[in-house]
C-alpha cells in the first residue's frame, strides 16, 4: 500500500481511526473510480425519452447502455448511444459546427422531448462554446437542450453525479402536470436495472403511495419537470442524488430521506419510513401486511441458503457506501461473514457506520485500487467478491466467485425478490465446483 493511503484503511475492532475519505484519488494509486463524465453519463442516460449526444471523441461514448442496462417500460431513445466522434481536424479547428449539425439531424429524426449534450475531455481542453450551442438550439427547437459540462479530468465519477443533478434540476419546476396527489413521492436513485424499480413501484402503490417521479430509472422528461410538486424525495444511491434531493430542499421545500432498497431489514425500512412520514396509519397497516406476507414467504427459503452458506466469508467493494452496509446485513441473513467492506464515494459517517455494523477484524477501505483489493482478499481469504465491473477482473485473476451487484446485474437485487436473487446468486456461485480447479 502507498504510504499516503494508509489513512483510508481500518480495521473494525482494532483500531479507532476515522478514515480519511471524501478527497480526490492518491495521484498513481490507479483507483478503481470513473471520470466525471461516466458519473454524469450513467445518471442521466437511464432518461428514456431524451436524446444523450457525447461531444468527444468515440472512445468516451463506449460508456453505453450495454454497461448499465437500465430498462424502459416506454420509449428506448436512451439505448442509442450517440457521438460526435472528434478527430484530430475537429480538435484543431473546433468541433462546434460538427456538434451543431449533429444535434440538428438527430433531433430532427428522433424527436426527443429533451436533448443532453455532454462535454469531455478534449472539449474541456479545446474550449468549444457548449452552452452557446445549446442556447441556439433550445431556441431553434423548442425542446430542453442541457449542457452537461463533464470533461473526465476535472474529478471523479462523484464530481459527474453532481454535474448531472444541476443538469436534472435545470429540468424540475418548468411545468406543472394538472394535478398531482398530496401523498405523492418522487424516487431518486433508482436506475432501473434488470427492473428494479417497477418492483418498488408495486410496493408503494400497494401501500397507496403516489409515484410523481422516477429520477432517473424509466425517467421521463414530463414527469422530472414535475417534479417539484412531490411531498417527498426518497433517496437511493444518496451518493449520486443527495445534491439533487438538497437543491429540491431549498428551492422548493421538498424534505428527503435516504433509504436502501437492499435486504429485508432495509427494504422493510424504506416502506415503513415512508408511511411514517405522511402520518397515515391506514398506509402504515398496508405496509405492516406487505412485509409481513413477504417476511413469511421468505424466511424459510432463505434459512435453507444460511444452513449451506454459514462460515462463507465476502469481500464487498461498490460504489456508496449506503449500499455497502445493506450487503453487509444482507450477507448476514444467510449466514455469510463480510471481511472486507469498502467503496469509491463513502463518508466519514458512513463508515463509521460499517465499523460498528462489522465484526471485529472486517478491513474497511475507501477508494482502494487493484493491489490493494487482491491483497486483502488473499490476506483474509474471502469466498466471493461482491462489487461491480471493475471488480470482476480482479475476482477472476485471483479465482474468486464473483457477485455484480452494480451497473450489467441481469437479475434484480433490489426489494424481497431481490433479496431471494441475491441468495441464489451468492449460494451458486460460492458453492460452484469450478472454484476446486483454481489454484
Ligand atoms: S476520462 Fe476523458 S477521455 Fe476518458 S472517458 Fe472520461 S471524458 Fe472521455
Amino acid at each position: 500500500m502507498l504510504d499516503d493511503r494508509q489513512k483510508q484503511v481500518s480495521v473494525a475492532g482494532a483500531n479507532e481511526r476515522t478514515i480519511d475519505c471524501n478527497k480526490a484519488s492518491l495521484a498513481g494509486s490507479v483507483s478503481q473510480r470513473a471520470c466525471v463524465f461516466c458519473g454524469s453519463r450513467v445518471v442521466l442516460y437511464p432518461i428514456c425519452d431524451a436524446l444523450h449526444l457525447i461531444h468527444g471523441p468515440i472512445g468516451c461514448a463506449a460508456y453505453t447502455w450495454d454497461i448499465r442496462g437500465s430498462l424502459s417500460s416506454g420509449p428506448e431513445l436512451h439505448r442509442l448511444s450517440f457521438s460526435t466522434d472528434l478527430q484530430e481536424r475537429d480538435v484543431i479547428f473546433g468541433g462546434e459546427n460538427k456538434l451543431y449539425a449533429s444535434a440538428i439531424e438527430l433531433i430532427d429524426k428522433h424527436q426527443p422531448k429533451a436533448a443532453f449534450i455532454y462535454t469531455t475531455c478534449i472539449v474541456g481542453v479545446i474550449g468549444d462554446d457548449v452552452e452557446r450551442i445549446c442556447r441556439q438550439l433550445e431556441k431553434e427547437k423548442g425542446i430542453p437542450v442541457i449542457p452537461v459540462q463533464a470533461p473526465g479530468f476535472q474529478g471523479s465519477k462523484k464530481d459527474g453525479y453532481k454535474v448531472a443533478c444541476e443538469s436534472i434540476f435545470k429540468l424540475v419546476g418548468t411545468k406543472n402536470k394538472p394535478y398531482t396527489p398530496a401523498k405523492s413521492i418522487n424516487i431518486l436513485g433508482d436506475f432501473n436495472l434488470a427492473g428494479e424499480l417497477w418492483i418498488l413501484l408495486d410496493y408503494y402503490k400497494r401501500m397507496g403511495v403516489h409515484i410523481n417521479a422516477t429520477i432517473t430509472g424509466d425517467g421521463r422528461v414530463d414527469d422530472i419537470c414535475n417534479a417539484h410538486n412531490a411531498a417527498l424525495n426518497v433517496v437511493q444511491c444518496s451518493g449520486s442524488m443527495n445534491y439533487l434531493a438538497k437543491m429540491m430542499k431549498d428551492e422548493y421545500g421538498i424534505p428527503s430521506m435516504r433509504v436502501s432498497y437492499f435486504g429485508i431489514e432495509d427494504m422493510s425500512d424504506a416502506l415503513y419510513d415512508v408511511a411514517r412520514f405522511f402520518k397515515d396509519e391506514d398506509m402504515m397497516e398496508k405496509a405492516r401486511q406487505l412485509v409481513k406476507e413477504e417476511f413469511t414467504r421468505l424466511m424459510p427459503e432463505l434459512a435453507w441458503y444460511k444452513e449451506r452458506l454459514t462460515g462463507k466469508k465476502a469481500a464487498i467493494y461498490v460504489g456508496g457506501a449506503f449500499k455497502a452496509i445493506s450487503l453487509v446485513k444482507a450477507l448476514r441473513l444467510i449466514g455469510v461473514q463480510s471481511v472486507i467492506v469498502g467503496s469509491q464515494t463513502g463518508t466519514t459517517e458512513d463508515y463509521e457506520l460499517i465499523k460498528q455494523l462489522c465484526d471485529e477484524g472486517t478491513i474497511i477501505v475507501d477508494d482502494s485500487n487493484p493491489v490493494e483489493l487482491s491483497h486483502f482478499v488473499k490476506e483474509k481469504q474471502a469466498d466471493i467478491f461482491i462489487g461491480g465491473v471493475k471488480e470482476r477482473p480482479i475476482a477472476h485473476k485471483i479465482g474468486l466467485g464473483f457477485c455484480d451487484h452494480n451497473h450489467e446485474r441481469k437479475e434484480p437485487l433490489a426489494g424481497y425478490e431481490g433479496m431471494m436473487n441475491f441468495a441464489k446468486e451468492i449460494y451458486a456461485t460460492a458453492m460452484s465446483p469450478v472454484w476446486k480447479f483454481t489454484k
